[in-house]
């Protein structure tokens, strides 16, 4: 009998229908790094969750993450997501949602990133009612440094750095948002997952601060610690000690792992966020002001890459002030891009103080003086510590009854004199030398119009002086016009 030969064919392998979620986890970066039995993963679910049920256009949401495990959920999500350093978390999701009103900024971190590191930042950013969700994820402890005593570490709880037990009073996470100000809190554990994502999608749905504490098990550092070997051990703990009283004071919001854990929700309110605010603020002060327009046509401006004045002197002498002016008078009125930065000795008057000032055409990236364009030096001392940062083709303005050019300045450097504090004192106050300095530096550089600088001095001096301080410029222009 013939032997025929079957070959079977494999089956073609099944591809399983992708899970829901998979749209928003980066799957380059799975599996991840959470240990068997930690909760993370159950609070990243409940977010990813809420987050496909929020309607969220997803390309506006952004999440800051800081450092630790909860941290890594930034890498995780397939959102525009940041993992920033360690506390920064929300100084960094400030800054994003200042810059990006739009955005839906969500911070995802632990305890100890949040409350210990970050601590300061997360009273602040609730008290001005910045515009973001905050997710903290509370296991107690610093779980991936291996399990150190943190800010929420219960009293007697045992971790590696509380080997008889932690003697400190912990943070009620609760308690302390709402009394910083949030609009939003409640706390929920890992075991109520349903309504854990009931209340994310909630907070979604607000603005201004609001906080959501998840309770959740870290069996690794926390728990084999305090006979919650496993994860499953910290779950049947919450299953029989959680209570939920919503609408209760959160002061009265109990949090003790042995006893009773009071979750729910405890603030919802409604006040005007940060942003709004800010907005009011400027529709009052500029009510009286003159419609910012730029006062130079862009032909009378010549194209400039970028140019880096330092004023240097001491504190009294405007030279913050001046600084400002000159920032304003290339942004606001000549229409470039200006940056200023300031700095001042602890004393009010007579420390060193000194103001940078980069202006270009371009965006500035740098804000920082790298080499000087232009210093303008008030008081000796300055003109010793900034002379040398002088680059090639500078321009030196020193008041010449204030400063002796000693040492000299870098070869290639034009020097210039004026006597700026005389001649204020002239015109009846010596406090207007920093304006003749302007007017000066206006005279004898063409990186700022006569115009715009005029503009910014009546709109930037105290009222009552505008034609004091114009006259103190018009002063300092002529003596520069002798210099040119
Ligand atoms: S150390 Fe703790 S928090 Fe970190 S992954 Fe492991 S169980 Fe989770």
């Amino acid at each position: 009998m013939d032997t025929m030969v079957q070959t079977q064919t494999k089956p073609a392998i099944q591809f399983v229908e992708r899970h829901p979620m998979d749209d928003l986890l980066r799957e380059d970066r799975l599996p991840h790094i959470w240990c068997p039995g930690c909760g993370l993963g159950t609070a990243l679910s409940c977010f990813i969750s809420a987050l496909m049920k929020s309607g969220l256009d997803l390309d506006k949401v952004a999440v800051v993450s800081g450092i630790g495990c909860a941290g890594r959920v930034a890498g995780y999500v397939k959102l525009d997501s940041f993992h920033t350093t360690h506390g920064r978390a929300i100084p960094f999701a400030t800054g994003l949602k200042l810059a990006n009103p739009q955005l839906e900024v969500v911070v995802f971190s632990g305890d100890g990133d949040l409350i210990a590191i970050g601590g300061n930042h997360f009273i602040h950013a609730a008290r001005r009612n910045i515009d973001m969700l905050v997710i903290c994820v509370n296991n107690f402890n610093y779980g991936m440094t291996g399990g150190q005593m943190g800010p929420t570490t219960p009293t007697s709880a045992y971790t590696t750095t509380s080997p008889y037990g932690n003697y400190e009073h912990p943070f009620n996470l609760v308690y302390l948002a709402a009394a910083s100000g949030a609009v939003y809190v409640a706390r929920w554990t890992v075991l109520h997952v349903r309504r854990l994502e009931r209340a994310i999608l909630e907070a979604l749905d607000r603005k201004g601060f609001r906080f959501i504490e998840v309770i959740a098990p870290c069996p690794t550092g926390f728990g084999r610690r305090n006979r919650m070997r496993q994860g499953l051990d910290a779950m049947k703990f919450y299953r029989e000690h959680s209570v939920i009283r919503h609408g209760i004071d959160p002061k009265e919001a109990a949090i003790e792992p042995g006893k009773e854990i009071v979750v729910g929700k405890f603030v919802d309110v409604e006040k005007p966020t940060f942003l709004e605010l800010i907005r009011d603020q400027l529709k009052v002060s500029t009510r009286e002001e003159t419609p910012v327009t730029p006062s130079s046509p862009s032909s009378q401006r010549k194209p400039i890459a970028r140019i880096e004045v330092r004023f240097t002197g001491l504190g009294g002498q405007g030279i913050i002030r001046a600084g400002y002016i000159t920032g304003k008078a290339a942004s606001i009125y000549d229409g470039r891009n200006a940056v200023l930065i300031q700095s001042y000795g602890p004393e009010a008057r007579g420390g060193a103080s000194s103001a940078q000032v980069i202006i270009s055409d371009e965006p500035i990236w740098y804000p920082r003086i790298i080499s000087t364009s232009v210093l303008v030096a008030m008081s000796q001392e300055g003109w010793s510590k900034y002379h040398s940062e002088l680059g090639e083709g500078g321009i030196a303005i020193i008041d010449e009854d204030l400063v002796t050019p000693e040492p000299p300045p870098p070869a290639g450097v034009r020097l210039l004199k004026v006597p700026a504090t005389r001649i204020a004192e002239g015109l009846g106050r010596r406090i207007v030398a920093n304006i003749v300095m302007l007017g000066f530096l206006a005279a004898v550089t063409d990186f700022i119009t006569r115009e715009a600088f005029e503009e910014a001095i009546r709109t930037s001096v105290p009222r009552g002086t505008e034609e004091l301080n114009l006259r103190a410029f018009e002063e300092g222009y002529k003596a520069g016009e002798e210099q040119r």
